[in-house]
């Protein structure tokens, strides 16, 4: 066990692919905002950031506030400002965006973020010390967001973390083009500012290591993530990289082990992430991909982006064997595909065509094709759905005082930094509304799936996946709350 390394306040190397925003920009772009009543973007933020009014207080120069704002819906405003598909999100319901180009919402985000947490200016202190603990286990975006929930609510809070750094994906799995690693540490040191106390080096390997933990806590959240990149199941498997270690590797100036000719077999945003770490280190990138670009799950703006770094596509092609001799890498043998009829994902499920092998010569072989379920879970005694926990409307799984969020809970829809973020903040409620208190934020009741997966309600909400509930700030609380049993 042993704590990781603080974080100091200081500015983020310029290795970001966007640029900060200059005072002036900044202030150019806040005026072109409508501050639109009942605004559409403040609804398609998942976390309910009060956009209207932290971009005004950009307007007039009180990016202290501006900041406060943001964080008091979103406690990795700093993260989200940079990876959140905006064009899906807040940005892509600006009404500007019909006629002219939509208000460049993360972008202002993180000129108000920065400003704060470059500076290490604190701006919420923890409310006086109710005499609750609570254990969360993982300190990725859901974790950290729930431990700076309940600190800010007065709770005992100790966050577990496995790896020697915390932060999870944002630290180890977002590219630094994106999100910096120094941008995930000083939200993790902005959680232990509020008093949480950050243990890393420290696993929750079993059943008794969790039973401990509720021994001495009123409540634990599992904020677990996922796991490796699953197995393809092909003759030499063994020569294959993993992309997330790979996109690790390039994070924290290790080797990353590509070479001249590199293939991604994969074709969602971690598959692009991996193809342009493989790109940008100077390797010629294919990217093969069993369906065609219609079914790739990666975001439409993430796939022009891999166009326009030059990436290969291969579509409606199949690995299947990794050659190699003398340990070394020399091709990666496929098979052509083509569509047949849906599958269960509603799909349609790509059929080998016979006759049809090739061989695409390549020193690299690099696999992002997913992350395994959080295996943990069912060795714990926790009930599954599909291989992920199984969670009601406020995160409680079904065992007595354990929550969970973030992605081990994520069934459906896309995985995401703000969609973490979101859950660790109803985590946070349900845990208050259990030890009878009054949540600083407020649950709304889930509609049932059919309203939930329409495309109208999905353009306006987000994917609200797994049943969970949405909440609101303060501010926008809704007159009717989802009761926690
Ligand atoms: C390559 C890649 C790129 C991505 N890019 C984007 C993007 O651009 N935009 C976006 O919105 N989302 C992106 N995502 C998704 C986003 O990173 C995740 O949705 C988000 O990090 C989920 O947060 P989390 O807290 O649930 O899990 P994680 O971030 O995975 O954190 C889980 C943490 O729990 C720890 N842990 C696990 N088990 C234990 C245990 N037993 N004991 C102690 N600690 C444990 C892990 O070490 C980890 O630190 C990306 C994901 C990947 C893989
Ligand atoms: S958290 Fe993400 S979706 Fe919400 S306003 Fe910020 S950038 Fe947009």
């Amino acid at each position: 066990m042993q704590s990781a390394p603080s974080s100091p306040a200081h500015p983020i190397p310029p290795q970001e692919l966007l640029p900060p925003m200059t005072a002036h920009e900044a202030a150019v772009e806040a005026n072109r905002c409508l501050y639109c009543y009942d605004a559409p973007c403040l609804q398609a933020c998942p976390t309910h950031i009060d956009i209207p009014t932290f971009i005004r207080k950009i307007g007039t120069g009180n990016l202290r506030g501006s900041a406060r704002t943001i964080l008091e819906s979103n406690f990795l405003g700093g993260t989200c400002a940079r990876v959140c598909p905006v064009q899906e999100l807040c940005e892509g319901a600006c009404v500007l965006g019909a006629d002219h180009t939509p208000i460049q919402i993360g972008r202002l985000q993180r000129h108000a973020v920065d400003h704060v947490q470059e500076r290490g200016i604190q701006l919420f202190t923890p409310a006086p010390a109710t005499g609750h603990r609570v254990a969360v286990v993982g300190s990725g975006p859901a974790g950290i967001s729930a431990s700076a929930e309940l600190a800010r609510a007065g709770h005992e809070v100790t966050l577990y973390e496995k790896r020697e750094l915390g932060g999870g994906l944002s630290t180890y799995g977002i590219i630094v083009l994106r999100e910096p690693v120094e941008v995930a540490l000083r939200e993790v040191q902005a959680a232990r500012d509020l008093g949480v106390n950050v243990v890393t080096g420290h696993e929750l390997s079993d059943r008794a290591g969790l039973d401990e933990l509720l021994a001495a806590n009123d409540a634990v959240v599992l904020a677990l993530g996922l796991g490796a990149v699953p197995a393809i199941g092909i003759p030499g498997e063994e020569h294959i990289l993993g992309g997330l270690e790979v996109i690790e590797a390039s994070k924290m100036d290790r080797p990353t082990g590509v070479g001249a000719r590199a293939v991604i077999i994969g074709a969602g945003n971690t598959a692009i992430d991996a193809a342009t770490i493989a790109g940008r280190s100077g390797a010629d990138t294919l990217m093969v991909y069993r369906r065609t670009e219609h079914e790739m799950t990666a975001y439409r703006h993430e796939y022009e982006f891999a166009l326009h770094e030059g990436i290969r596509f291969s579509f409606l092609t199949q690995p299947v064997e990794v050659l190699h001799g003398n340990g070394q890498v020399t091709g990666l043998r496929c098979v052509r595909m083509r569509l047949g009829a849906p599958d269960a994902s509603g799909r349609a499920r790509p059929e080998p065509v016979p006759g049809s092998e090739f061989v695409i010569p390549c020193d690299t072989v690099i696999s992002a094709i997913g992350q395994e379920k959080p295996a943990l879970a069912a060795a714990m005694g926790l009930d599954l759905d599909s291989g992920y926990i199984r969670v009601d409307d406020g995160l409680h799984t079904s065992l007595p005082r354990v929550y969970a969020a973030g992605d081990c809970v994520r069934v459906r829809g896309n995985a995401s930094t703000v969609m973490a973020v979101q859950d660790g903040k109803i985590a946070a409620a349900s845990i208050e509304r259990a030890l009878g208190r009054t949540p600083r934020v407020t649950l709304i009741p889930t509609p049932p799936a059919e309203v939930r997966d329409h495309p109208l309600y999905l353009a306006a909400h987000g994917p609200v996946p797994n049943g969970v509930a949405s909440t609101a700030g303060a501010a926008h609380a809704p007159a009717t709350e989802a009761h926690h049993g």
